[in-house]
């Protein structure tokens, strides 16, 4: 298969940030051909938390970052209310440990100029309707939101396949390569051509972009490391929440009025996408879960395990794999943060744009040095991710 569509733009990876960048891209004008070898919205998108927030996110410039991304998820709640929530986020600690970071994390926010205030635990308890220790620390971040990552694809794309030029594919690309005037992407059933190609490929990316000629190392995928993490879904029946909850055992946040997603990141050291999770994390789950709600009838439905796209450095990759390069790359950890934003301002430079100041810090070739990065802390506290 050649396409006839040599001067289209190719989005290998029909996760959130390939979607919203085929869709940024189709409303410029540009004529697109997005790639996935499975179900659109089936990789990591499939298996987050969904949390809109620029809360932990060193050094500043990625902090800037999220917050931009963040605004963009504030108007999309406008268009969209479907795709995302803007209930606030309220986290008490209690225990010594996690007082402290959150302090810590308060204080810089509160510097920064980031919504951020101090709550008593009165006011945590009416926020939250959960019961909250007097003896605990509170505070609201009352900007924050969740999204519905795999919604928010899916309406993207129930727009896209009504737009002629858009098209979608379902193969695996193998390779990308530079050609006189423009892109090869090698797939199972054929080359397809086009003038651009952007690897969007979620924890598939590092292949394709070495194929190119590029690097964009990721994080190791292993049992233990920064990569995995579960994620639980819980029945809660009448729960009273609608923000997001951050306890000293517990990220939770509701799915539905039935349903919460909830996580537990001391856990996740054990989280290993080629297992189902042991008894002892299920029932470690269900524990804390009773704990927090003393009078709903809860049940864990199941845990899954979900695959953290990370740089090796822990910060986003996106823009050109070399300078100059027909080649980009959009892979970021906060992908669900941050991918209207990325879609918005890597679509315009693709259109001929400069790239914008905003992704200075993020361009996937400060990898080609080949020098040795810093491991990436696991998220392993309250409140990370
Ligand atoms: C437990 C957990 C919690 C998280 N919580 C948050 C959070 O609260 N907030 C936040 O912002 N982020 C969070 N993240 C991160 C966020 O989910 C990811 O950054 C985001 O989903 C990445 O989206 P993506 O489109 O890059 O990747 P994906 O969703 O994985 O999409 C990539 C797509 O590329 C396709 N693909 C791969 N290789 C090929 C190939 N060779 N050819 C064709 N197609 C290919 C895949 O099939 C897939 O559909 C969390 C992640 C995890 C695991």
């Amino acid at each position: 298969m050649t396409s006839q569509l040599e001067q289209s733009v190719i989005v290998i990876g029909a996760g959130i940030i390939g979607v919203s960048l085929a869709d940024a891209l189709v409303k410029r004008g540009q004529t697109v051909e997005l790639l996935d070898f499975d179900e659109p919205a089936s990789g990591t998108s499939a298996v987050s938390y969904g949390w809109i927030n620029s809360h932990r996110k060193h050094p500043l410039a990625y902090h800037r970052l999220n917050v931009e991304g963040l605004r963009r998820w504030q108007e999309i709640a406008q268009d969209d209310p479907q795709s995302v929530t803007f209930a606030g986020h309220v986290e008490f600690a209690d225990d010594e440990e996690h007082r402290q970071t959150l302090t810590e994390r308060v204080e810089r926010l509160i510097s920064l100029g980031y919504p951020a205030a101090w709550i008593d635990s009165t006011e945590a308890e009416e926020l939250t309707g959960l019961q909250v220790p007097a003896s605990a620390i509170a505070a609201v971040f009352e900007a924050e939101g969740h999204a519905f990552p795999v919604t928010r694809t899916r309406t993207l794309l129930d727009g896209l396949v009504k737009n002629e030029r858009f098209s979608m594919h379902k193969c695996r690309a193998t390779s990308v390569r530079e050609t006189s005037d423009g892109v090869t992407v090698v797939t199972g059933q054929g080359n397809i051509n086009g003038r651009v190609a952007v690897v969007a490929a979620g924890n598939g990316s590092e292949h394709l972009v070495e194929s190119a000629g590029g690097r964009l190392p990721l994080v190791p995928a292993v049992v233990n490391g920064s990569a995995y993490g579960y994620l639980a879904r819980v029945e809660a029946p009448g729960h009273p929440v609608q923000g997001l909850v951050t306890t000293d055992r517990l990220n939770l946040r509701p799915e539905n009025d039935e349903r919460l997603l909830v996580q537990a990141l001391d856990l996740d050291s054990s989280a290993d996408q080629h297992q189902e999770p042991g008894k002892t994390v299920v029932e470690e789950f269900s524990a804390r879960v009773s704990k927090l709600f003393p009078d709903l009838e809860t049940q864990v439905v199941d845990i899954r395990v979900g695959h953290r796209v990370i740089p090796a450095d822990g910060l986003p990759a996106v823009g050109r794999i070399r300078p100059n390069s027909a080649i980009f790359a959009a892979v970021a950890h906060s992908g669900i943060v941050l991918s209207p934003l990325l879609a918005e301002i890597l679509s315009e430079e693709i259109l001929g744009g400069e790239p914008n100041s905003l992704l200075k810090l993020f361009q996937p070739s400060r990898f080609l040095d080949n020098a040795q990065r810093e491991s990436v802390a696991a998220p392993r506290r309250p409140g990370e991710q």
